[in-house]
C-alpha cells in the first residue's frame, strides 16, 4: 500500500505555515472565518449575514459574531430586539434561522454611538470570543468594522482566524483600501481566502449589465497580490430589501440567482475546511 498522502488544497497546506502571534481559538467552534472590508457601505454585514446563512443551508453548524462595534448591524438583518441572556458568566448566542449570533448591537442601544478607546475595544472582542457559550460550531463568521483600525488588528492579533475574505466595490478609491487589508491580514499570518466584487453590476431591464462602479479592478487586485478571485455579486434591489426587512435574501429566496453565488461560495468553503 502507498503511503503518499493525498495532495491538499492550497488553503490547507497554507493553514499549516507557522503563526507570527500565539492565537487562541474561539470557544466552540472549529473554524473562525473574517469578513472584512476596507471602506464602509460596501456591503460587507450583507455579505456576512448571508454567506452565514448559505453555509447553514449546505449543512453547517454556524455563528455570526458582530465585531462591527462602531457600527452593529446585524440585530437590524436578522431583526433581533431582544437581549442574550447571562448566567452571570457567560452570555448566551441569540439563535435566529438556526445561526447563533452575538453582537454588540444586542446590548447597547442602537442609536447612541460607540465611543470607545483601545482598551475597551480589546475587552470587547474578548468578551465576545471567550464570554459567549457558542455551541458546537463548524464556522464563526465574523464580521469586521470596516479598514484596518485598532478593532481589526485585536482580532487578528489574539484569536486565530483561519480564514478572511475581503469584499469590495469596483471603485477605485475602496480598492486603494483594499490593498491595505491585504497587506494588514498578510502581516499578521491570517490566511486570505480571496477576494469578492460586490455590486459589480446592475442587470438592466433591457437585459445588458451596467458596470456602475467601474469594471474588473477587485479582479485585478487579487491577481496583483496573488489572491483568489471569488466572485462577482451583482446589485439587485431585493437583495437591499430583504436586508431591511430583517430576512437576508438568502434566507427569504433561497433559489434567486444571489442565493446561488452565495450557496455555491458556501459550498466551497465548506469543502476547503470540513
Ligand atoms: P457595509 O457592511 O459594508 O457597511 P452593508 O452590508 O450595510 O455595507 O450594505 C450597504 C448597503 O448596500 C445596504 O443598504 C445593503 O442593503 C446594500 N447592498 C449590499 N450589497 C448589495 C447588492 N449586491 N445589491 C444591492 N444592494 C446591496
Amino acid at each position: 500500500m502507498s503511503d503518499k498522502k493525498p495532495e491538499l488544497s492550497a488553503a490547507m497546506k497554507s493553514k499549516a505555515e507557522p503563526k507570527i502571534f500565539k492565537k487562541n481559538p474561539i470557544n466552540g467552534t472549529k473554524f473562525t472565518i473574517a469578513i472584512s472590508s476596507a471602506k464602509g457601505g460596501v456591503g460587507k454585514s450583507t455579505f456576512a449575514t448571508n454567506l452565514a446563512l448559505a453555509l447553514k443551508k449546505t449543512g453547517c453548524k454556524v455563528g455570526l459574531l458582530d465585531a462591527d462595534i462602531y457600527g452593529p448591524s446585524i440585530p437590524k438583518m436578522f431583526d433581533i430586539n431582544e437581549k442574550p441572556k447571562s448566567d452571570g458568566q457567560k452570555l448566551e448566542p441569540i439563535i435566529k434561522y438556526e445561526i447563533q449570533c452575538m453582537s454588540i448591537g444586542f446590548l447597547a442601544d442602537q442609536q447612541t454611538p460607540m465611543i470607545w478607546r483601545g482598551p475597551m475595544v480589546t475587552s470587547a472582542i474578548k468578551t465576545f470570543t471567550q464570554k459567549v457559550n457558542w455551541r458546537d460550531l463548524d464556522f464563526i463568521i465574523v464580521d469586521m468594522p470596516p479598514g484596518t483600525g485598532d478593532t481589526q488588528l485585536t482580532f487578528s492579533q489574539e484569536i486565530k482566524m483561519d480564514g478572511a475574505i475581503i469584499i469590495s466595490t469596483p471603485q477605485e478609491v475602496a480598492l486603494l483600501d483594499v490593498k491595505r487589508g491585504i497587506k494588514m491580514f498578510d502581516k499578521l499570518g491570517v490566511k486570505i481566502l480571496g477576494l469578492i466584487d460586490n455590486m459589480s453590476f446592475f442587470k438592466g431591464d433591457d437585459g445588458k449589465n451596467y458596470k456602475i462602479f467601474g469594471d474588473g479592478g477587485v479582479k485585478k487586485t487579487a491577481e496583483e497580490f496573488s489572491k483568489e478571485f471569488l466572485g462577482e455579486i451583482p446589485i439587485n434591489p431585493e437583495v437591499g430589501k430583504s436586508g431591511d426587512r430583517g430576512k437576508p435574501i438568502v434566507e427569504a429566496d433561497p433559489d434567486h440567482e444571489i442565493s446561488t453565488i452565495y450557496i455555491n461560495l458556501a459550498k466551497k468553503i465548506k469543502s476547503i475546511y470540513l
